[in-house]
């Protein structure tokens, strides 16, 4: 083929072939591409869910008739009184929503920032792949790794970092003792 000569019939499909295929592989490519970034989204929306839970926790705590504890169960947190929504209990990358998609270790005290943090409720499952959102019992939420969510889990965190603010102000009255390990 001479430069500038014109093209035949066969090279014009040819190339008009090429170039579909060009552009349907670089069509594909596109869910692939953005699929991190609409992970990290979701990941961000789920941390608003356990940020509300431990928001009604404190709440629930705070009324006198329950003496600082927090709720036996999270399903008593779903009322117009803490949390109307039950989307609040429904993690966004889960893809079959279960009642909760956040597991409760019941029973903890709720903590101050100046004291040890332990894990309150967190993604039951691994939605967000290489780790879960934390709800500790300062309030707080932490986005942790699955070695650094079991370690937590098992012996906890130390106080809040200074650059955390917490949503919530413990109660200073907490019950001393009701501490305990997760299992
Ligand atoms: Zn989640």
């Amino acid at each position: 083929m001479r430069l500038g000569a014109p093209l035949s019939a066969r090279q014009i499909v040819f190339v008009v072939g090429c170039a579909l295929l060009v552009f349907w592989f670089l069509l594909g490519m596109i869910p692939a591409v953005f699929a991190p970034a609409r992970e990290s989204a979701r990941r961000t929306a789920c941390q608003s869910n356990p940020n509300q839970i431990g928001r009604a926790i404190f709440m629930y705590a705070d009324v006198p008739a329950n003496n600082s504890q927090p709720p036996p169960s999270l399903n008593l947190l779903l009322s117009p009184a803490y949390i109307a929504d039950k989307r609040c209990f429904w993690c966004p990358s889960c893809k079959a929503h279960a009642d909760n998609d956040y597991a409760y270790v019941p029973g903890l005290k709720l903590t101050g920032a100046e004291e040890k943090r332990l894990v309150l409720a967190h993604d039951a499952k691994l939605y967000h792949g290489e780790g879960r959102n934390v709800l500790l019992t300062d309030g707080t939420v932490e986005f942790m790794r699955e070695a650094e969510f079991w370690k937590a889990l098992k012996e906890g965190l130390g106080p809040t970092p200074p650059s955390k603010n917490t949503p919530q102000e413990p109660k200073p009255s907490g019950t001393d003792g009701a501490r305990q390990q997760a299992r």
